[in-house]
């Protein structure tokens, strides 16, 4: 797990910093650089990961797989928590 919460758009010796990890997180809080008062981002650089970080997203339930259409009910699968940010902060953001 690499902590980039100051990082985006930083490198190391060549390499982007949030690809060091097989996970990383990165930070708009409003003292960040690229800020929208609060939230941040979890970059997955392994596949294997990318439904387990899906799960953790949508408060520990496959509800990712139900908008999909894989499953026909969504359901608490795992350790999760509430950490959407609200459509106004990342409207902000995308400004
Ligand atoms: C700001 C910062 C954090 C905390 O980020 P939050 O979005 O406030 O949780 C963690 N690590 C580093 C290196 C930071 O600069």
């Amino acid at each position: 797990m690499e902590d980039a919460a100051h990082a985006l758009a930083g490198t190391y010796r060549g390499p982007s910093l949030g690809g060091f990890g097989d996970l990383a997180t990165l930070s708009f809080h409003e003292t960040k650089h690229l800020q929208c008062g609060e939230g941040g981002a979890l970059l997955v650089n392994r596949p294997d990961l990318v439904e387990r970080a899906e799960i953790a997203w949508a408060k520990g339930t496959d509800r990712l797989r139900f908008d999909r259409g894989e499953v026909d009910r969504y359901q608490w699968v795992g350790p999760g928590g509430n950490h959407q940010m609200s459509d106004l902060s990342a409207a902000f953001l995308l400004g």
